[in-house]
């Protein structure tokens, strides 16, 4: 059987894997990614996909380092300029404006096909880049100096490293016999289309519920949003049975004093939650990032942000690596990376078991605690203003270009 040799094979094309695979374009690599499905260019239709990212400040500044930001504008996107976020229980609310923290946007919602479009379209004619579609990952076979991967088409390919960017259930980790911490958050998670009587005023609108997590986000047509219903699965199959204008009564009760009559555009697609944290990151010649490697509660739409920052910081030390002309699958040359990412990215995924311990009950004292909490950040700028940053924290190494690890100690 015939081996092409890359430097590194990146397994999924997703945002994750094709972001990484942008940022690596002038490192004189050369890798091929595969995809269990086809890598054309998504089409882009009058309709909005039903997936779609909440991309923080962070995120943009990497798109644009990337220079996929216009294309990204070009083609549709939402910024929203207020977030306000209440609790049914005791109708404690929040409000940020961007305004407040001097910026003209808190994010951006935007399809995730047109994303995907836009990193693609960056990659098909590179010389560096094979892209291999319809194919899925059968075998990988280590040894000291590379990684063998057999793929179901029967192609044979050999690298220094392999990057799995496979998503939730992850054939590269689970090859490479990688342990996840697991947690079910008892939660299913709709997605569809709405239009609404009242115009969405660019703001991410979110309302906890004593069985759920009901999220508007403004699409760029002022009257249409897309909804995200995370709630107990036995809620969630009981709302997936309804009929449309049954669904659209279910979305009203919850807000029609913000956005008024509520009408379904698309159908429902639902997704099973769950916490999954990758034990190691990186063992020697393969290295996780995005969902592979982490997945979170989509509460606070960070994972494909947090994925996003995996690539980042993955790319920084396989180029640093690289420059160094030292080998990439080298674990101790891996190691920088799983030990700034799995750090933020844990600090993420306990903050998110937090906020859904807080606002998952029902119990009179914590539902007091968090109406009293919610009010008074709403009251006190500089809390405000805190949440604010933290939640978009910009990565100033994707402005700058510099590997992270230089900036602290000089070592990688
Ligand atoms: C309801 C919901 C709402 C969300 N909202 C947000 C949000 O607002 N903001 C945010 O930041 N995040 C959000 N997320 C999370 C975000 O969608 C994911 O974190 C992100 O899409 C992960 O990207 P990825 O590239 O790592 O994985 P994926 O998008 O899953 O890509 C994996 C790729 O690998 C391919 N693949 C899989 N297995 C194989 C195999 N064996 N062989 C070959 N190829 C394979 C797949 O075809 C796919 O192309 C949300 C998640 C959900 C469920």
């Amino acid at each position: 059987m015939t081996s092409k040799h890359y430097d590194l094979i990146i397994a999924g094309g997703g945002i994750v894997g094709l972001t990484l695979a942008n940022l690596l374009a002038d490192s004189g690599l050369k890798i091929a990614i595969f995809d269990q499905q086809s890598l054309n260019l998504p089409t882009l239709t009058q309709d909005y996909e039903l997936r779609v990212s909440a991309i923080t400040h962070a995120s943009q500044e990497l798109f644009q380092h990337l220079g996929v930001w216009p294309a990204i504008e070009a083609m549709r996107l939402s910024p929203y300029t207020k977030m306000y976020v209440w609790d049914a229980s005791n109708e404690a609310h929040i409000e940020f404006e961007a305004r407040e923290v001097a910026e003209t946007n808190l994010g951006h919602i935007v399809e995730n096909n047109v994303i995907q479009r836009t990193l693609l379209q960056q990659l098909i004619k590179s010389s560096w880049l094979d892209l291999i579609p319809n194919t899925t990952l059968e075998k990988i076979k280590l040894s000291s100096d590379g990684v063998e991967v057999k793929m179901t088409n029967g192609q044979t390919l050999s690298a220094n490293l392999l990057v799995g960017a496979d998503g939730i259930n992850s054939k590269v980790r689970e090859l490479a016999g990688i342990a996840v911490d697991y947690q079910a958050y008892g939660h299913m998670a709709i997605v569809a289309t709405v239009c609404c009587e009242k115009s969405h005023g660019q703001t991410a609108w979110q309302c906890f519920l004593p069985d759920g997590i009901l999220a508007f986000l403004p699409l760029a047509d002022l009257h249409t949003c897309s909804i995200v219903w995370s709630c107990d699965t036995s809620v969630a199959e009981r709302l997936l049975r309804l009929d449309e204008p049954a669904f659209a009564v279910a979305l009203q009760d919850v807000f029609a004093k913000h956005l008024g009559k509520i009408e379904l555009l698309s159908k429902r697609l639902s997704f099973p939650l769950a916490m999954r944290h990758a034990r190691h990151y990186v063992v020697p010649r393969i290295a996780l990032v995005g969902d592979a490697a982490h997945t979170i509660h989509p509460l606070a739409g960070q994972g494909l942000n947090l994925g996003l920052a995996d690539a980042l910081g993955l790319a920084q030390v396989i180029i640093a690596t690289s420059q160094k002309q030292r080998d990439i699958g080298l674990l101790a040359n891996l190691r920088a990376y799983e030990r700034w990412r799995k750090k933020e990215n844990l600090s993420m995924i306990l903050a998110m078991q937090g906020f859904k311990a807080l606002f998952g009950s029902s119990l009179p004292p914590l539902v007091w605690l968090r109406g009293q909490g919610l009010q008074l950040v709403n009251k006190i700028p500089m809390l405000k203003h805190f949440f604010v940053r933290r939640a978009n924290e910009r990565l100033v190494n994707a402005r700058q270009g510099i590997p992270y690890n230089e900036q602290k100690d000089g070592s990688i």
